[in-house]
Order: C-alpha cells, then structure tokens, then sequence
C-alpha cells in the first residue's frame, strides 16, 4: 500500500473527453534536461519513452541545457520528436565550471584519493560541475525563469508506465514540493563532511526548518548521524520555488562556500533530498509509486496490481528497486506510517 496514491479523479483515460474539471488544469511545467551533444542518442530515447508514455497527451515544454552550444544535429534529432515547444540552452560560465576561489591544490588531493579507493567519478572535475550544477543553478537558468514545476530526465532512462495523470498538477493542488520514484542509500566517502554542515547550518538558522519534516526519515538520533538515505534525483518532479526560496539559497550559498562539491564529491541527490526534508514537511514530499522508472541498474515497479495494470507497465514488479536491500524504500514506508 502507498499512503498517497494519486486519487481516481486525476486520471485521464486515453481518447475519452475532459469531462472532469480536473483535466483542464495544467501547471506552469517544464521537462529539463542536461546532456552532452554526445549523449543524443540517449537523450532521443528517453524523450520517446515520455511522450508515449505521457506527454503526446499533455504536450509540456522541454528545456535542453549543456555548457557548450547544442549541435545542429543534437537539436533536430530531439525537434524531431514532439510538437511540444523545445528550447536549447547554453549555461553560463559561472554556473558550471569550478570556481577561482577553490584551492585546486585541495581538490586534487581529494581526487587522488578518491581514485585509489575506487569511487565511481570520484577523479571527474566534470561531473562535479554536473553535480553542483544541479544542486544550485538549473533552475537559474533564463530559460527556467518562466517555469515554476519541473520534471527532470536524463538520457537513456525509461518511463515503464502509462502516465494518465498530470503529476504537476497532482503536486499543485496537495501542495506538494518535491517527488520521487526511488531512494537509496548514498556512499559515504563521497559526502564525509556533509552532514557536519547541514547540522552547522541548522544551528545557525533554525527558522528555516520546517515542522513535521523528514528529519527522522534520514537520521534515527534526532539529527546526530544520517543514515544516507536519498532520493535518487535523475528522477525528480519539484518545485522550483522551494529551491529559489530564502532556505534553500541559504543552504546552497553555505554548502558550496565550504567546497564540498569538489573537495569531495557531493551530489545534488543528496544535497537536494536532505534539503527537502529539513526545509519542507514529510507531506510535501510524493512518492508517485503509479511512475514505472528506469534509470540503470535499477527500476521501480509500481506496487499495486491494480497500478501496473491500469498503466499497462512494462516493468517486471518482483525485481522492483523498492524491496532490494539498497533501497530505502521500506524506512520512508515506515517513517511515513508513523
Ligand atoms: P549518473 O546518473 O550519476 O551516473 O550521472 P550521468 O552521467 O547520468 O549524468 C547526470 C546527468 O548530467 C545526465 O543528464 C548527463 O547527461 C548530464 N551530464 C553529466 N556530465 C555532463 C557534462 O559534462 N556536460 C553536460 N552538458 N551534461 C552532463
Ligand atoms: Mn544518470
């Protein structure tokens, strides 16, 4: 059972009318999402897997970003694909590359030492730009200005599911601000002073911190220790008004002031998450257990017959991420009952 299954009244079954005042409703929505122009192949793949699956009936926007310029081909490969408005966006310098005031001494260092204990990305200064690029400026971004909702997919992800319901709108109206299809444990060695800093910057400005939030789901001691529980972010349906708003401007300009992101290896995954569950309280945050997910190696299933079903799933629901022993699928189940 799911707590907050999405209710019958948001459905739209396919070919039938508007009938209901639900359906007319839509949410000042974006896709976004981030590739190379080496990454075209993938980034046509997924685009197909979500119209097909839910945007030829909803027709939302795309917005493409990539610090350098979109190939001619990268940009009518992807045109190609849907009448939905497509726009191509370049980042700014300063919102990707690492900045001057890094001691770059430091940062190798924690590079090096990474590589020799086998840390996946852990010698990549590109993927840390990637990573902090996600946790603070995406939504920066001119061409996200006029969005408020965003969902964020990568290349080479599948959407298994047919989605007949809008979860933008979903999320509007429960007041929700930030979704997910699958959390997991993050390793340790690529965020060890993190937690430090988040319990600093809690110290330093209580107000921010939201009542009934998600603490208890990422720490079993009242905030002591984390447990490493996240969502994973290559899936992400949020609002960007929680990220453009005072606590999380906060947060970021004080996590990226300490250098984490290239001294060691924060992810926006966890960055965000924890954001999320200090900044917002637990019912603002939406597992859409109904949004069969796939990003290598691992997929959520919807949990339901009736869910799989009823979204002629291509997924398979006994190897669902949920029930493995990485996830953290079964702690926000029972965080969430309590
Ligand atoms: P992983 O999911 O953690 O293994 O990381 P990915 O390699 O999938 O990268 C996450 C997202 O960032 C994907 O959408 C990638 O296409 C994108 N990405 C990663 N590195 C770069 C980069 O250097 N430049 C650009 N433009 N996109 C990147
Ligand atoms: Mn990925």
């Amino acid at each position: 059972p799911n707590p907050s299954p999405v209710p019958d009244a948001y459905y739209q079954p396919a070919g039938k009318g508007n009938e209901t005042l639900l359906v007319d409703k839509r949410a000042n929505a974006t896709f976004v999402i981030l590739a190379r122009n080496s990454d075209v192949s993938g980034t046509v793949r997924s685009v197909r897997e979500i119209e097909d699956r839910f945007n030829k009936n909803y027709g939302y926007p795309y917005v493409f970003l990539n610090e350098e310029p979109f190939s001619e081909e990268f940009k009518s490969r992807v045109s190609v694909l849907s009448a939905a408005p497509m726009e191509f966006g370049h980042i700014p310098k300063d919102h990707w590359f690492q900045p001057d005031w890094i001691d770059e001494e430091k940062a190798t260092k924690g590079r090096d030492q990474m590589v020799a204990e086998n840390i996946i990305y852990g010698g990549s200064v590109s993927y840390r730009n990637m990573c902090r690029f996600n946790s603070g400026f995406f939504f920066r971004h001119p061409l996200m200005q006029k969005y408020r909702w965003y969902w964020r997919i990568e290349p080479d992800v599948h959407f298994h599911c047919n989605i007949e319901f809008d979860p933008f709108v979903y999320m509007e109206d429960h007041n929700k601000v930030y979704a997910f299809t699958i959390t997991m444990y993050e390793y340790e060695k690529t965020i060890p002073t993190l937690w430090g800093h988040v319990r600093d910057f809690i110290k330093l400005h209580p107000e921010f911190v939201a009542k009934d939030n998600a603490m208890g789901f990422m720490s079993h001691d009242g905030g002591d220790k984390y447990n490493l529980c996240h969502f994973w972010s290559n899936f992400e349906v949020a609002d960007m008004n929680f990220w453009r708003g005072p606590a999380y401007t906060a947060f970021f300009e004080y996590l990226d002031s300490k250098g984490g992101f290239y001294y060691e290896r924060w992810g926006d995954a966890p960055v965000h998450s924890i954001a999320a569950a200090i900044f917002a309280s637990k019912d603002q945050i939406q597992f859409f257990d109904e949004i069969g997910y796939e990003h290598n190696p691992y997929t959520h299933c919807p949990r339901t017959k009736e869910g799989w079903e009823r979204g002629r799933c291509s997924c398979d629901q006994n190897k669902s991420f949920d029930y493995d022993g990485y996830s953290c699928m079964s702690k926000w189940d029972r965080f969430i009952a309590d």
